[in-house]
């Protein structure tokens, strides 16, 4: 009897959940600018609250092109009246410009979270770029020091586009491959939605539910600078959510899963 109800249930709270998400009202949102002490922001970030945050739990969107990613997780923020996302703002582009009276460079933000991969990241426009590493590195610094080292669990929120990044990306053959410990693919589930985790617990807690889902080999993964190695280095649970752009309700249902996650295993 249980098994039978629950699909039905399972499907009940996504539809309130969802319900709620869009048509509640948003709740203000606090927002505590980022400081860094330079006259260049390189990382502007905001921490972007409803009620109280999560003593160890991070959500952060770092690609300010990827719109619903962003709008969703402030959404479901505002129903749970708690929680923050840690926000960069720069501007929609997928990658940070930079430029100040000497140099001027660019950078995917989600590859500048180890030595390597800010090396290899770091793409120079003008002027003399030895001097965007120490910079680079020293606000990458302060972002972890003031939010991420210390977190038990980091859920990153990313959106991809139809003819972009799916699960197939890291399947048996494919480039990502090597990096991939486990994949979990659910036919039925677009390609696109999925889920990137560092941890069985997370691996088998999605998995179980359906969900598309890839588990790092935290152990070979490629150092590319990425959130996901900067957590595996660190040990610390890390959850990719990726869903196609414009998909606002898999991303609803996904975050929810996550949320039932972060119950289970965080906030009990
Ligand atoms: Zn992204």
């Amino acid at each position: 009897m249980q098994k039978q109800l629950l699909p039905f249930y399972h499907h009940l709270i996504i539809i309130i959940f969802t319900f709620f998400t869009l048509q509640i009202e948003a709740e203000p949102l606090k927002e505590q600018l980022f400081t860094e002490q330079k006259d260049q922001q390189i990382l502007p970030l905001k921490n972007i609250c409803s009620g109280s945050p999560w003593a160890n739990i991070v959500w952060i969107h770092v690609h300010d092109d990827e719109e619903t990613a962003r709008e969703v997780a402030l959404q479901t923020l505002s129903h749970l009246q708690q929680g923050c996302l840690l926000d960069l703002q720069h501007g929609g582009s997928r990658d940070i410009y930079v430029q100040n009276a000497d140099i001027s460079y660019h950078f995917d933000p989600n590859r500048i979270f180890t030595q390597q991969g800010r090396q290899e990241a770091i793409k120079c426009d003008d002027g003399d770029c030895r001097l965007a590493m120490p910079e680079l590195t020293q606000a990458v610094e302060q972002l972890i020091s003031q939010y991420l080292q210390y977190a038990q669990l980091i859920v990153a929120v990313h959106n991809n586009h139809a003819h972009g990044l799916s699960i197939l990306h890291y399947a048996n053959g494919s480039a990502g491959a090597n990096d991939t410990l486990q994949t979990a693919i659910n036919p039925q589930q677009n390609p696109h939605n999925f889920f990137l985790v560092t941890s069985r617990q997370a691996y088998e807690f999605l998995s179980k539910r359906g969900f598309n889902v890839i588990l790092q080999d935290n152990d070979q993964v490629q150092d590319d600078g990425s959130l996901s190695v900067w957590a595996a280095h660190k040990k610390i649970d890390y959850i990719n959510i990726e869903a196609e752009r414009g998909h606002n309700a898999n991303q609803v249902e996904m975050l929810h899963a996550v949320w039932a996650y972060m119950q289970t295993y965080y906030l009990k």
